[in-house]
């Protein structure tokens, strides 16, 4: 059974390339009637930051990224938060001391600093294990001594040099390089008596029946080391699958995107606004920046896979459908955030008038406007073809719910001819006799007005405009005067010409 995992550390909030690695295990596990796995790693004590793991709940709640088993979801393969399984680390670290894979090491930190000083490119592995303080070195009964006086110690991984250690990537194909060029990584410190990531990521990975791995790329130069450790541990024949995601580059495509990109150029680099809880500092969030779920969704299911067609908006339902591990790009994804604009602009084409206009309300309010559902269903289905963003709306479409009290002057200046108060004052009269004050009613007896007249259609209506809205702007005039109703029609006119 296809089994995947979205493993977070609570550093902090949760970055978009993160967000791209949640969204592609999820779509996979779905595509695959699999299990999509939440679980925190929180072994490394001095980077926890309190707070991140209910970010990233909320962040995935707001994406709608449903996970099926972890923190806060249950389980049969819990605990699901690292902290909360140092006895299984314990046993399994046993184990490898136990058969010869793993060693215990006494070095201090000032120890390996001087060795550092001493030996230019120092690593700790096969070929200097032997000069250094460890149970390969020591007599049993002195380690045993020096355990009993308390002495702190980490456990290292013990690596065979020399052996091609291959990982099959299911992006890249075989990735192969040598052990030799492996340290003896540090698998548990006494210290705190927890495991190093590398250690708990391969314990839960086997003990929570994890099929595919798929993680960014910053875990490939790790993932040989988790072969061996696989290895080490008897575990080959159920050794999950890798695929390790393209980075995220600057929309420049030079180099990894930063969060510093996102100050740079004005976009945000979270999923919702993140309040640093130390440095107080305050980051924007897609959330509130404006942009829909479904958009950001979309957005980032294309850094990095494509559907193999120029197929561009895609719900979640058809992603699931149509994602595929295979079409995955090896190559860094230029982090285009104006396509994510883009894509919030047809996303608000997409969505109903009546549900745009819901997250409109909130936005009227906040200038003091209320207005009828309906009304404002009607004006957003008329402006949001020229709006990316909902909150873009109030500038398009303001006049509509408040009448112009100023007349721009450069507007007025170049469309508000000699006689237009009398041809205004002429129009008010005949929109007042008009019976079918429809868009077509209207327009029809206003342009045999104009015809009979012989007046100049652009100069009517502009001045007409200009009563109405107070400037140039706004959608077709009978549209206007449509949605404002004959009475705040007339009286706007009326207005404008005293
Ligand atoms: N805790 C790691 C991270 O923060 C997980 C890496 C992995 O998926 O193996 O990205």
């Amino acid at each position: 059974k296809v089994r995947v995992r979205f493993a977070p550390s609570p550093t902090g909030a949760l970055h978009i390339g993160g967000v791209r690695t949640a969204l592609y295990n999820y779509l996979f596990a779905r595509q695959q009637g699999g299990d999509l796995i939440f679980r925190i790693e929180d072994t490394d004590s001095n980077r926890f930051v309190p707070g991140a793991e209910e970010y990233i709940l909320e962040s995935f709640a707001w994406l709608g990224i449903q996970f099926d088993e972890g923190v806060s979801f249950g389980g049969n393969h819990g605990p699901y938060r690292q902290s909360e399984r140092r006895d299984i680390y314990k046993k399994y670290v046993q184990i490898l001391l136990d058969n010869g894979k793993a060693y215990i090491a006494f070095d201090t930190p000032e120890e390996l600093e001087a060795k550092r000083n001493e030996v230019s490119n120092f690593q700790y592995d096969a070929s200097t294990r032997l000069s250094m303080t460890n149970s390969l070195t020591l007599s049993a009964d002195r380690v045993q001594e020096l355990i009993s006086e308390g002495k702190q110690y980490v456990v290292r991984f013990k690596i065979e040099p020399n052996e091609d250690v291959c990982v099959h990537d299911l992006i890249r194909g075989d990735v192969v390089i040598n052990s030799s060029i492996l340290d003896d990584k540090v698998l548990y410190k006494s210290a705190d008596e927890l495991p190093t990531y590398h250690l708990a990521n391969i314990v839960d990975d086997h003990l929570m029946e994890v099929s595919h791995v798929i993680r960014g790329e910053e875990w490939l130069p790790s993932a040989p080391l988790h072969v061996l450790l696989y290895r080490a541990f008897g575990w080959e024949d159920t050794m999950p699958e890798f695929a390790h995601l393209p980075l995220l580059l600057k929309p420049e495509g030079n180099g990894k995107l930063s969060k510093r990109d996102g100050d740079r150029l004005g976009f945000p680099v979270f999923p919702l606004e993140w309040k640093d809880p130390k440095t107080g500092d305050v980051s924007s969030g897609y959330r509130e920046a404006g942009y829909l779920p479904e958009a950001l969704i979309n957005f980032l299911a294309l850094l990095g896979w494509n559907p193999g067609n120029d197929q561009e908006l895609m719900s979640m339902q058809e992603l699931v459908e149509l994602f595929d591990l295979n079409r995955c790009s090896k190559a860094g994804a230029k982090f285009d955030y104006k396509k994510g604009i883009w894509f919030n602009h047809q996303y608000i084409q997409k969505k109903s008038n009546e549900d745009v206009a819901t997250l409109f309300l909130p936005v009227l309010k906040a200038h003091g406007v209320e207005a009828p559902f309906e009304k404002v269903a009607t004006i957003v289905g008329m402006m949001k073809e020229r709006v990316s963003f909902v909150s873009e709306l109030w500038d398009v479409c303001d006049f509509f719910f408040v009448a112009p009290t100023e007349y721009d002057e450069k507007t007025v200046k170049k469309r508000w001819k000699e006689d237009s108060a009398k041809c205004m004052l002429e129009l008010a009269d005949v929109l007042e006799a008009i019976e079918d004050f429809s868009i077509e009613g209207q327009e029809k007896v206003v342009m045999d007005w104009i015809a009979a007249k012989g007046y100049h259609t652009g100069n009517i209506m502009n001045a007409f405009r200009l009563t109405l809205v107070g400037e140039g702007k706004g959608p077709h005039m009978f549209d206007i005067s449509w949605v404002l109703g004959k009475e705040e029609t007339l009286s706007r006119m009326k207005r404008a010409v005293e």
